[in-house]
């Protein structure tokens, strides 16, 4: 699905050498690198404030302790997204309250959303997922009228455009992920999260650091939500990549609409995802069709890579059976649940490799 030992190649011995600079720098915890690293993708995403967090799944968590948001408040979120972004409203005690998606874009429905909006509704968790801005003027309508914050989930969404702007300086808190398998991956484990509002800024940079303001003196309870110096100064060696990774991923996707617009096969067989913004940064390119399985087995057999994002959506988890969803409830989650399949789109794809698996996907579905 990506090849992470190519990207990084040509770029061994920037790595290598910043490495052993931070190694010899003696300076491990946030410092000099951190502050750089915040201000540099501050301006790459274009927001006013970014702060380096430990991963992508405590970005969300100090956003929503940064809102005070606890036990008893209700958040509305998605179900069709990685599990961290429902996981994180229970860590804290909140209640996630699961609205369906649209089935073209796989992002959240915002007139489900509006529906849902009850006296303990404190926050709306949207998730820009794929790398997709969803409709956050919508969204931004609905949350002005109830007066609720919107924590943006945007891990798969570094530099994604919403017409309004970009993702991650329209809610109250933007939170971005650096696990390796992101557009923007670290060595290990990182995150952000950005705001346009110093005050909230500060209020996470206190959550990430136990609660303290000065150090050894707590207004708040926190916890150790701080990015690694060493994370910080291998994603700067990175950064400057991002932007021609990210057009060459526009790229392939493109090569694959093409490709499956023109197959003449039935929507239901083959279905390429509806680009609704040009913003995309394609973290993931996912299509639908009716054969998932056969078809992930039949691209196996070839040596071809896939994957299912995701196949149990998050109301119908085990863990959130007390919340009391059953079977049918959002239907447009489950039925995606049973015919997504991911295709490689990583910059490094190559158009003889993406050829090779166009030619696979169309003569299988074809027979
Ligand atoms: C990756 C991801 C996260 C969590 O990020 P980590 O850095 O892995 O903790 C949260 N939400 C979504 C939508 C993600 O894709």
């Amino acid at each position: 699905m990506l090849d992470l030992a190519a990207q990084h190649a040509p770029l061994i011995d920037r790595l290598t050498d910043k490495a052993a600079e931070v190694i010899r720098s003696g300076r491990y915890i946030l410092g000099p690198e951190v502050v750089a690293f915040e201000r540099e993708v501050a301006e790459y995403i274009g927001v006013e404030h970014a702060v380096g967090i430990s991963s992508g799944t405590d970005a969300l968590t100090v956003a929503l302790m940064a809102l005070g948001i606890g036990p008893g408040d209700e958040v509305i979120t998605t179900p069709f997204t990685f599990f961290a972004t429902a996981g994180c409203i229970a860590r804290v005690g909140a209640t996630p309250v699961f609205v369906d998606i649209r089935p073209d874009t796989f992002n959240i429905d915002v007139e489900q959303v509006a529906a849902a909006v009850t006296d303990r509704t404190r926050a709306i968790l949207p998730v820009h997922l794929f790398g997709q801005a969803c409709d956050m003027r919508a969204l931004l309508g609905v949350a002005t009228t109830h007066g609720l914050p919107i924590i943006e989930d945007a891990a798969q969404a570094i530099g994604t455009k919403s017409p309004l702007g970009p993702v991650g300086s329209l809610g109250a808190y933007g939170c971005f992920s650096f696990f390796p398998s992101k557009n923007l991956g670290g060595f290990g484990d990182s995150g952000l999260v950005t705001t346009q509002d110093p005050a909230l800024a500060e209020k996470a940079r206190v959550m990430r650091a136990h609660g303290s303001n000065p150090k050894y003196y707590h207004s708040v309870i926190g916890g150790n939500f701080r990015i690694d110096a060493l994370q910080a100064a291998l994603l700067r060696v990175k950064l400057p990549e991002l932007q021609g990774w990210t057009l060459r991923r526009r790229e392939n996707a493109s090569r694959y609409d093409a490709a499956f617009s023109t197959s003449g096969l039935d929507e239901s067989l083959l279905r390429p995802p509806l680009r609704r913004f040009e913003g995309h940064v394609y973290n993931q390119y996912v299509l639908r069709t009716s054969r998932r399985d056969e078809l992930q087995a039949h691209l196996q057999a070839e040596q071809i890579a896939t994957a299912i994002y995701y196949p149990v959506p998050l109301h119908r988890q085990e863990c959130f059976a007390y919340l009391g969803y059953l079977e049918g409830s959002l239907p447009a989650s489950e039925e995606a649940s049973r015919e997504v399949l991911a295709l490689p789109i990583f910059a490094g794809l190559g158009e003889a490799r993406q050829s090779r698996i166009i030619d696979t996907v169309i003569g299988f579905l074809g027979q």
